[in-house]
């Protein structure tokens, strides 16, 4: 695990123990640190060592700099901003050390001096999707990229538990979509949704994308698989999929444009209308058992007969909280910005049907120990470094344009 992966793991974790213990939850930071140490001394990884120094080193600067963001009574907001860049940011770094990574080995060879990130194989959901299937049909647990299982794993049960918090409070793509539209009302302001006709289809893109990724994955035949998996192409689909971002082609620049052009139009579009990690988190979030609740007794609108719609207002994805008693849509992110909105703590919250209530604290520690947790737990297990010899990535690198599928 390379340094820039440890310290992000371990700051995220330390982050959970933390927050437990400012939330009142003194025992359950307790076993998270406790459980953290442990697994660091199993692991025996000068890195993860590093990185639990590092990150608790950061920790205590960032409480010093930001205390707000480590009181009992931390606001939503805040916390999800924070969450959002320093997510984004460890992507960033990590793409950084991953290009370094690569022209170290393209000019020198194998130095052994960088190790590859293997978390950016999380932008490999199609073979992420193919290895899960090996593994669910097979039980073949792939050894090229085995953090892109795990990684797909992961997100799809944010989904499951969390909703599409994983595209509300962590997708770097849904954070650069947000600045980008920033930008664009900042030049031309004025909100251009378009009208519900369009909208509707609009959004069902993002599924037959996805249907079309499926078709891929479920459409393979079963002895393909192992054949697929042991190939070159497999061995070296991150660098094909760099290429696409590095060397585009005349379709690919105007699909960049698209989405940028629509990202800039209106809030969270590309979340809405193009991604279809969010048409499969949209699906599963379905079966969440948290949905946004109103409870139509506390809100003011009922209460007082005030009119009072500060909680759609607020809300990116236009869905009309205000009217609602359980928000059921699928574009619901889980933001928390209609609840940060409401003037009434009883009127409207995370929640389960039975009326239990989950904080955006936990549902922030719920989110990070889904998303890292499982990577480690991956890790101390022995799967997640890739297997494929630094001799051979750098003969398939040499060769990328004959390697095909
Ligand atoms: S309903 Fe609330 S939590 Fe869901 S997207 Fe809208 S503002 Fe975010
Ligand atoms: S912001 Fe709160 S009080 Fe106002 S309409 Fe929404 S739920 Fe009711």
């Amino acid at each position: 695990m390379t340094l820039i992966e440890s310290f992000t793991l371990m700051l995220a974790l330390v982050y959970i123990a933390s927050q437990l213990f400012w939330g009142g939850h003194q025992y359950g930071a307790l076993v998270a640190t406790s459980t953290l140490v442990a697994a660091v001394a199993v692991s025996m990884s000068p890195m993860l060592l590093l990185g639990l120094l590092l990150a608790s080193l950061s920790l205590m600067a960032l409480k010093f700099a930001k205390p707000e963001l480590f009181v009992s009574e931390i606001r939503i907001n805040p916390l999800r901003y924070w969450l959002q860049h320093l997510l984004a940011l460890s992507i960033l770094l990590t793409a950084i050390h991953y290009t370094v990574y690569h022209l170290l080995l393209a000019h020198y060879g194998d130095t052994g001096v960088m190790l590859r990130p293997n978390v950016l194989d999380a932008f490999l959901p199609i073979a992420g999707g193919i290895e899960l299937r090996a593994i669910t049909q097979f039980g073949y647990f792939d050894i090229q990229h085995p953090a892109a299982v795990v990684m797909l794993a992961a997100v799809l049960l944010t989904g499951l538990l969390c909703k599409r918090a994983f595209c509300g409070w962590a997708c770097p793509l849904g954070l650069a979509g947000e600045y980008l539209y920033k930008l664009r009302t900042r030049l031309i302001p004025g909100e251009y949704n378009p009208p519900a006709w369009l909208d509707w289809p609009l959004r069902m893109i993002k599924y037959l994308l996805l249907a079309f990724l499926l078709y891929v994955v479920i459409g393979m035949p079963a002895q393909m698989l192992p054949h697929y998996l042991g190939g070159e192409y497999h061995k070296v689909a991150d660098l094909k999929m760099a290429t696409f971002f590095t060397s585009p082609g005349t379709i690919t620049l105007i699909c960049f444009a698209v989405i940028l052009l629509l990202a800039a139009w209106r809030k969270q579009a590309f979340c809405r209308y193009l991604c279809p990690y969010g048409a499969a988190l949209g699906l599963l979030s379905l079966a969440s058992p948290l949905k946004i609740r109103r409870n139509p007794q506390e809100c003011v609108k009922v209460a007082k007969g005030t009119p009072c719609s500060k909680c759609t207002r607020a809300c990116p994805a236009g869905i009309k909280v205000d009217e609602l008693t359980t928000v059921h849509s699928d574009e619901c992110q889980a933001c928390l910005r209609c609840v940060a909105a409401c003037p009434r703590k009883e009127a409207l919250a995370l929640g389960l049907a039975n009326g239990k209530r989950l904080s955006h604290r936990g549902l922030a520690i719920t989110l990070l120990i889904i998303l890292f947790a499982l990577p480690m737990l991956a890790y101390l297990l022995g799967y997640w470094e890739s297997q494929t010899p630094e001799a051979m990535r750098l003969y398939l690198m040499q060769h990328l344009d004959k390697i095909g599928i």
